[in-house]
């Protein structure tokens, strides 16, 4: 085995099971591994990497900030801050936003928002508020977030989980309607599931979810953690729907591939249910991220990355779907944001994923039966058409040796 897969293998904890490939530099949507091999990362670390490694703009607002100014806490007020949250919150069409730093903790911070609100605007016992997400879903993976989820992997002996969270089936919006109660406080979805599979729900689903949502005076809260950014070729994956959540979690690609930086933003009411004291993070919203965020939020509009990811994705989606294949059952996604739905009676997600990397391509399996492909948004043509190639040869090969074995 390789000695530094071998070294990670005996001091890291195996709750992950990478590709055998040891990386030492990225630029743009090229990753080099340790052996001077340069491949194609189409998988961009879940999509935390949309803006490509190492962009030039953001590394500068990096190291102009780190000379400055770093860390310092909420305790204190800071230069870079408001004019960060600002940006996001007028993208968005949102009021106000909580920094955090990963994901999972936005999404905490989403769920504590939403019980209280409830509590102080609703009327509901404290205690007894109720969140509905759903089945298939991925929020993080905080012991809460984990009671959400339905993937018995995240939660076997993880238990005991907060009482008050319940699913319903994803795409089933009249499912929504049937379990919310006087005590439900929130509905927390992902516009498209990402970790789920890339899935897609039915047109319609995510407006007629709203339209249930106000009617039962219930927050809708969008996790666009992934989807988020340009990643399905609008700013924010709900767009598509023409909707504007409560509230909305945005992480991943809003550390332009370089630091962990996230948010909960929502609307005035819902965000004033927090006093001093009630919630925060020693990290969260702290100069140095501020000012990579920043960057990272300008250089989106200023290459047009939104755009960039809805032409690319459509043309790479209409491509994947003419490749006629047993392994395939379906080539699905929005944007930049692709699955490919392999057979397992055919094969496994992870040998093609295997074959892929010995080529020079870099995807990723998920649930399995789907190999994601998330490219960088500014991806250049050429290499998503080179990247289209190998993955018509790695089918075409898998399906050759497949028919004969079928024929020995
Ligand atoms: C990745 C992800 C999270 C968790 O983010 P972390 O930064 O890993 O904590 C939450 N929700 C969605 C939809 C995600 O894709």
């Amino acid at each position: 085995m390789h000695p530094l897969i071998e070294l990670e293998d005996r001091y890291c904890a195996h709750n992950y099971h990478p590709l055998p490939v040891v990386l030492v530099r990225g630029e743009g949507p090229y990753v080099w591994d340790d052996q001077g091999r340069r491949y194609v990362d189409m998988m961009s670390a879940y999509s935390a990497v949309s803006h490509g490694h190492a962009h030039p703009r953001i590394v500068a607002a990096l190291i102009e900030q780190a000379r400055n100014l770093n860390i310092v806490s909420r305790a204190f007020h800071s230069d870079r801050l408001g004019a960060f949250l600002e940006l996001a919150c007028t993208l968005t069409g949102q009021d106000m936003a909580l920094p955090m730093n990963t994901g999972a903790e936005a999404v905490e911070t989403a769920l504590k928002a939403v019980r209280k609100w409830a509590w102080k605007t609703k009327g509901v016992p404290d205690g007894q508020a109720e969140i509905i997400a759903c089945e298939g879903n991925f929020h993080g993976r905080t012991i809460a977030v984990c009671g959400l989820s339905t993937e018995s992997q995240y939660r076997e002996g993880f238990g005991p989980f907060p009482p008050g969270l319940r699913t319903v089936p994803y795409g089933d919006a009249a499912a929504l309607e049937a379990a919310i109660t006087p005590h439900t406080a929130a509905f927390l979805v992902e516009p498209i599931q990402g970790e789920g599979g890339i899935v897609i729900p039915p047109a319609g689903y995510l407006s007629a979810c709203a339209e249930i949502c106000r009617r039962h005076n219930v927050m809708l809260i969008a996790d666009e953690i992934q989807t988020g950014l340009g990643r399905t070729g609008k700013l924010l994956a709900c767009e598509h729907e023409g909707v504007k959540p409560d509230g909305l979690v945005l992480g991943k690609a809003l550390g332009g591939g370089i630091l962990p930086v996230s948010m909960f933003l929502a609307r005035r009411d819902l965000m004033a249910v927090f006093s001093p004291g009630d919630h925060g993070s020693t990290f969260g919203g702290n100069p140095l991220a501020a000012a990579v965020g920043l960057e990272a939020l300008r250089v989106l509009q200023d290459e047009d990355l939104v755009a960039q990811s809805a032409a690319k994705g459509a043309w790479l989606l209409g491509e994947l779907r003419q490749l006629d294949s047993p392994m395939l059952r379906e080539a699905r996604g929005r944007g930049l944001f692709i699955g490919l739905d392999i057979d397992p009676a055919h094969a496994r997600a992870r040998s093609i994923v295997e074959r892929l990397m010995s080529r020079g391509l870099l995807s990723k399996e998920t649930h399995e039966t789907v190999v994601r492909l998330a490219p960088p948004l500014g991806i250049p043509q050429a290499l998503l058409e080179w990247s289209l190639e190998q993955i018509r040869e790695v089918f075409a090969e898998m399906d050759a040796e497949a028919g004969a074995t079928a024929s020995a």
